[in-house]
Formats: C-alpha cells, structure tokens, sequence
C-alpha cells in the first residue's frame, strides 16, 4: 500500500515553509528547534534534499567567488537563481 505524505500539521513541515526558510537555515539564522526540524525534513523528502544540496553548493561557490570576482557575470546568474528559488517560484512538483 502506498501512503502519502504524513500531514500532521504540528510536526511536519511542509516543502513550501521547508523552501522559505531554507537559506536561513543554512545560514544558521534558525533557533534550534526550528533547525531540527527542517533538518528531519531534508533527511524524509527527495526534492528539499537535493534543494538543500544545491542551495549548499550555490552558496559555497557564492563565498568563494566573492572574495575574489564580486561583480563576476556568473555569480550574478547564480544570484537570481537563488532568488528565483526562495521566492517560491520553484514550488510546484
Ligand atoms: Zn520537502
């Protein structure tokens, strides 16, 4: 039998509040209750897991660059792709 998603409002976060926090919880801006369970979310849902991976990498490629080429074309692409992505345009499955 299949089952989808668990929506237990009181514990589960869904993909959308999931997206709208993510930066701040790779920034580590979260309290830690919040951290946790957006971290429980990454671990059970496929697609926030690999946003997650991708945002981690945007951002590491982000800090590296900027040190270097802050007015770098391809930084700038990747800008607005991570905001294209937390402005909730990426939502739809
Ligand atoms: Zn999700």
């Amino acid at each position: 039998m299949k089952r989808f998603r668990d929506r237990r409002a009181s514990d589960q976060l869904s993909c959308r509040e999931v997206g709208k926090v993510l930066q701040a919880y790779l920034d580590s801006a979260l309290d830690d209750l919040s951290a946790r369970r957006i971290s429980a979310h990454l671990e059970g849902c496929r697609r926030c897991g690999l946003d997650f991976e991708a945002f981690t990498q945007i951002k590491a490629a982000l800090e590296r660059r900027a040190e270097r080429t802050p007015e770098d074309p391809g930084v700038r692409r990747l800008r607005a792709f991570v905001e294209s992505l937390v402005s909730g345009t990426a939502d739809g499955l």
